[in-house]
């Protein structure tokens, strides 16, 4: 909370170079509060914002859908208004179902986009509102440490302060203020992935012996196996902080997927990458002097 794209991409870097599971736990929590840090009222940021900074509240990100994966915008969970005898809407019914949800078992409140006759906008709903269901998570080959569940929403009643944003039909624009961010993220969660499985390669070509000696003086294994990836990896960390200062300075719309030509996303195949002039000492001594310079923790 007040920490901007860059802080939490070395964070989600860094934990991630532990532990993917954890990363994405923790990279729910800032998913499921972006549409509000984007979008809400003073009033919802300091109730919602302030739950979860306060450690008392888990959040989760309600967007996805059965049928609505890459092309979010043929989703169908639905926020009809609720109006008093004057007219004016004091709350919203919430139907449909959501997949994929990452902490969705267990958050006490998730940001759910549903549409609303003038479009698409997100709301809060609490846990144990009457007709959410947040049920068994799945059973994922990876990343087991995060919860990843389905929602159902039957008949699901929330007052209009639940509204994010306090007007209707801005959720679209604020899912893609949302996705700007979400790519750095998962971008920053694989590039610390990458750097933990190199980080656990170099030590062991090292002192695995074969053909009369380590792994790591087999120019077969070297440059195909470790060069190439430590230079993408080197790459991406380049790209990715320079999309992290530019979203924190807000230059421009990022939400689009063409790159700029100021930053150009790099290009490097695997198999013919730049050599060093000693890979292997220069390539050991940058990776663990990544590590050390973004380390918050
Ligand atoms: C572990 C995990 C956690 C998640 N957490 C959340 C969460 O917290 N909140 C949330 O809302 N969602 C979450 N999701 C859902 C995630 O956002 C979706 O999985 C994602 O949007 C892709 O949708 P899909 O799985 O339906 O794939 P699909 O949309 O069916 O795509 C399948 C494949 O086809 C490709 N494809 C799709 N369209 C095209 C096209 N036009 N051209 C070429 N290729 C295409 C895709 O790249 C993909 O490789 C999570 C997913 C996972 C796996």
């Amino acid at each position: 909370m007040g920490g901007g794209a860059m802080d939490c991409y070395v964070v989600t870097r860094e934990v991630c170079k532990l532990c993917l599971g954890v990363g994405t736990a923790f990279f729910a929590i800032q998913l499921g509060s972006d549409p509000i840090i984007v979008g809400g009222t003073e009033e919802q940021k300091t109730k919602w914002l302030g739950a979860v900074a306060e450690g008392n509240s888990l959040v989760a990100y309600a967007v996805t859908e059965p049928e609505a994966g890459s092309n979010l915008a043929s989703f169908k969970t639905k926020a009809e208004p609720i109006t008093d005898d004057g007219g004016a809407v004091t709350g919203y019914r919430i139907n449909g179902s959501k997949q994929f949800i990452s902490t969705g078992g267990y958050a006490d409140f998730v940001t759910v986009l549903a549409q609303t006759p003038e479009g698409p906008s997100f709301f809060v709903v609490e846990k144990g509102t009457p007709g959410f269901e947040q049920h068994k998570g799945e059973e994922k080959h990876g990343i087991r440490a995060s919860n990843t569940s389905p929602l159902t929403f039957t008949d699901v009643v929330v007052p209009v302060e639940n509204l994010i944003g306090g007007a209707p039909g801005k959720g679209l624009k604020q899912a893609n203020q949302v996705f700007g961010y979400t790519r750095l993220m998962v971008a920053a969660m694989a590039l610390g992935a990458g750097e933990a499985a190199l980080g656990i390669a170099i030590p062991y070509a090292k002192e695995r012996i074969q053909f009369g000696g380590p792994l790591s003086e087999k120019k077969g294994y070297t440059n195909k196996l470790i060069v190439p990836h430590w230079v993408n990896l080197k790459a991406a960390t380049a790209y990715i902080e320079s999309v992290a200062r530019r979203l924190d300075s807000e230059d421009g719309d990022l939400q689009v997927e063409a790159p700029s030509p100021n930053c150009s996303p790099p290009n490097l195949p695997i198999g013919r990458p730049t050599m060093p002039s000693r890979p292997w000492a220069d390539m050991a001594t940058s990776v663990s002097s990544v590590s050390k310079k973004s380390s918050v923790m």
